[in-house]
């Protein structure tokens, strides 16, 4: 970010502009919406600016810009339509110690003014770094169809009310009776009775938050997917938008926590395979002391809550602490895993059944019905696999696997460092070993890429 965006207070602040035609008005049009004191340099202005002059609304000064014409600006605007005088005009109130903008210029400004959708006092600002002015349009459109005109006049209103709502406590409480005005109480008013409604409005829905008893709290089991933002369902970004409290696990990926509420306490509860970890029991008391608290706690659990997640034992504790729970599944690992390469994980013909295995449980390396697995056909998914794969390999063969049978192994699956190596069964030690994963990966058993180009690494460098 090479612009960081701020809203500035230009009450009662100078700000100049140097220009009298085409540029000059567009820019001017949207500082009138300002409470700048504006003062216009040009030797000959457009009609408009004259008669913003005549109405008061701006000081016109006629004639290009002197030395010292922008001391005391808070910004200056070079908008000439002439690139020598707005160089000229620039370097002249830079050395006045104003913040200079050039109109289409991005090189020569210290600041750029961004696309704006005006709910005044709701302002949203577009800005690109110059990389896409179309894109900004767009955006600007957009969001002008989806925001109600009327949402400024809410807020103006709502504004008001805000020290009144205070008797609610800090918290949800108060986020609650907001939602509620925005969403539905201001609008209706508004509709019925026009902006004289809302403050009757207000008060009727105060009284009426005043009046609810404490809402109990709440955990949600969340999948947050195999790491992918956009293989989130609306659900869990609902979910995170809405949350007091994140306790993650350790392979939820940073860009799934930015979408959580910005003022949302986020605890990292990671456990990796073998290695430090928060207790499954300190976790579970963590859950029941914040949703004793009355808050709305995401659970947020890599891939689907209810595949290898341990999920039933916080369930158990919500249970047995008398406590509300729900869960919203996710995508899995396996699910992400296929995808990427080009795959079903059931077949007609090939698998009527898949099987989703972990490669070690809690006392070590998992068994399972090792004779069925190594028939033909067989397909699985091995979660947490990595160090298990010279015991799976082993037991596989010794129940009389085919070494041919093709095996699969996605690191980061869905993520951009995803990567995929081929190999067969006979073969998957040492490539495992030798492939130096560091990420999580998923081993797909009995499953080749369906194209080439679906292995991010190739089949003989693999091998
Ligand atoms: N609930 C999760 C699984 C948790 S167990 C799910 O449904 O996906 C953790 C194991 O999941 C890891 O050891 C790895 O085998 C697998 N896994 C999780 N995310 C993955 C990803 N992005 N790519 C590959 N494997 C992943």
């Amino acid at each position: 970010m090479q612009h960081f965006p701020i809203f500035m207070d230009l009450a009662g602040h100078r700000v100049v502009l140097a220009g009298g035609s085409d540029a000059a008005l567009a820019k001017l049009r949207l500082l009138l919406k300002t409470e700048a004191r504006l003062t216009v340099l040009a030797a000959d202005p457009a009609p408009e600016i004259v008669r913003w002059a005549a109405e008061g609304r701006l000081r016109l000064v006629r004639r290009g810009v002197e030395p010292g014409d922008a001391l005391c600006a808070a910004l200056f605007y070079a908008a000439t339509d002439d690139d020598a005088e707005d160089a000229r005009a620039a370097r002249l109130a830079r050395a006045d110690g104003a913040l200079v903008n050039m109109v289409d210029n991005l090189a020569g400004s210290q600041f750029i003014t961004p696309a704006i959708v005006d709910r005044d006092p709701v302002t949203v600002a577009i800005g690109t770094e110059g990389a896409a002015p179309v894109l900004a349009r767009t955006i600007k459109r957009e969001l002008e169809e989806r925001l109600s005109p009327a949402l400024g006049t809410l807020a103006r209103i709502g504004k008001g009310f805000r020290h009144a709502a205070e008797r609610l406590p800090f918290g949800r409480a108060r986020r609650d009776f907001w939602a509620d005005y925005y969403d539905r109480a201001g609008p209706r008013a508004l509709a019925d009775g026009g902006e004289p409604a809302l403050m009757p409005a207000l008060d009727r829905l105060l009284e009426d938050h005043l009046g609810r008893t404490d809402a109990p709290g709440h955990v949600v089991f969340v999948g947050a997917g195999p790491g992918d933002p956009d293989l989130l369902t609306m659900k869990a970004r609902k979910a995170l938008d809405t949350a007091d409290v994140v306790i993650h696990d350790r392979l939820v990926t940073p860009q799934i926590l930015e979408l959580a509420r910005r003022e949302a306490l986020i605890l990292d509860v990671g456990k990796e395979g073998f290695g430090p970890h928060t207790e499954q029991g300190d976790i579970n008391a963590l859950i029941v002391a914040h949703v004793r608290a009355g808050q709305q706690v995401v659970r947020l659990k890599s891939g689907d809550p209810t595949i290898f997640g341990r999920l039933d034992e916080e369930i158990e504790a919500m249970e047995g602490a008398g406590l509300d729970w729900s869960i919203v599944p996710g995508i899995t690992a396996a699910s992400a895993s296929v995808a990427a390469i080009g795959q079903s994980l059931t077949r007609r013909g090939r698998n009527g059944s898949v099987r989703l295995l972990t490669g070690h449980d809690m006392k070590g390396f998992a068994d399972h019905d090792w004779a069925q697995l190594a028939r033909p056909g067989e397909v699985a998914a091995i979660y947490m696999g990595k160090r298990a794969a010279r015991f799976l390999q082993g037991r596989l063969l010794m129940h009389g696997a085919d070494p041919a049978t093709p095996v699969t192994v996605v690191e980061n699956a869905s993520r951009a460092d995803e990567r995929r190596i081929a190999t067969t069964l006979g073969l998957l030690e040492p490539t495992l070993t030798e492939a130096n994963l560091g990420g999580p990966a998923l081993v797909l058993y009995g499953l080749a890429p369906r194209r080439a180009a679906e292995m991010s690494i190739p089949l003989q460098e693999a091998l």
